[in-house]
């Protein structure tokens, strides 16, 4: 079965909104410095992206979790496959996150995470399923809201393939 990937955001415009985000986050961070939080492995393009916009002092690093369950909905029990090695009491994180979907892996995790008491702690999530949000999670900085479709691409997967991909695609099984 060979699948066919239609363009839903270029490259440039996820370059240019990447490099907008960045400049919000240098702005609100004048002075202080910050701790990106990825998530694995979805997250790693954006970050990148994002990281090299922030003009204020940034540290890195990653966690991996997974969602309790099967299927494609996620169940908001979520597992840490992998932790974080930096220590984040008093001092201000971003999570950097894929897409925001229904919202449950971000709320259990935001959760977690604040038990470790930071300074201050956001997110930013390069897309957002709108129609799909269960969970009220709030996402500090979007770069685009997406339709309720299966998208791809610019490190999102479908299967682990397409992660490579620098634009965001809808897949499309042509049977
Ligand atoms: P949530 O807990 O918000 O429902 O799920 C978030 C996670 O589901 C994301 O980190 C991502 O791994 C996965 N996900 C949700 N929607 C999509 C999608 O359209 N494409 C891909 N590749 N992953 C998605």
């Amino acid at each position: 079965m060979k699948d066919t990937i239609s363009t839903l955001i270029s490259e440039s415009e996820l370059k240019n909104r990447i490099k907008e985000l960045g400049a919000e986050i240098s702005r609100d961070y004048e002075g202080k410095s910050v701790v990106l939080i990825c998530i694995l492995k979805g997250a790693v393009y954006f970050l990148t992206e994002l990281s090299q916009s922030i003009t204020v002092p940034v540290t890195i690093d990653f966690m991996q979790v997974s969602s309790y369950g099967s299927g494609m909905v996620s169940t908001g029990n979520i597992k840490i496959k992998r932790d974080h090695e930096e220590n984040i009491e008093g001092r201000h994180v971003i999570v950097v996150e894929d897409i925001v979907d229904t919202g449950y892996t971000l709320t259990a995790l935001m959760e977690v995470l604040g038990l470790e008491k930071p300074a201050s702690i956001k997110l930013a999530a390069l897309l957002e399923k709108p129609e799909r949000r269960v969970k009220d999670v709030k996402i500090d900085y979007c770069g685009f809201s997406v339709p309720d479709k299966f998208v791809v691409g610019f490190g999102l997967d479908y299967d682990q393939k397409y992660r490579n991909l620098p634009y965001i695609g809808v897949v499309e099984n042509d049977g």
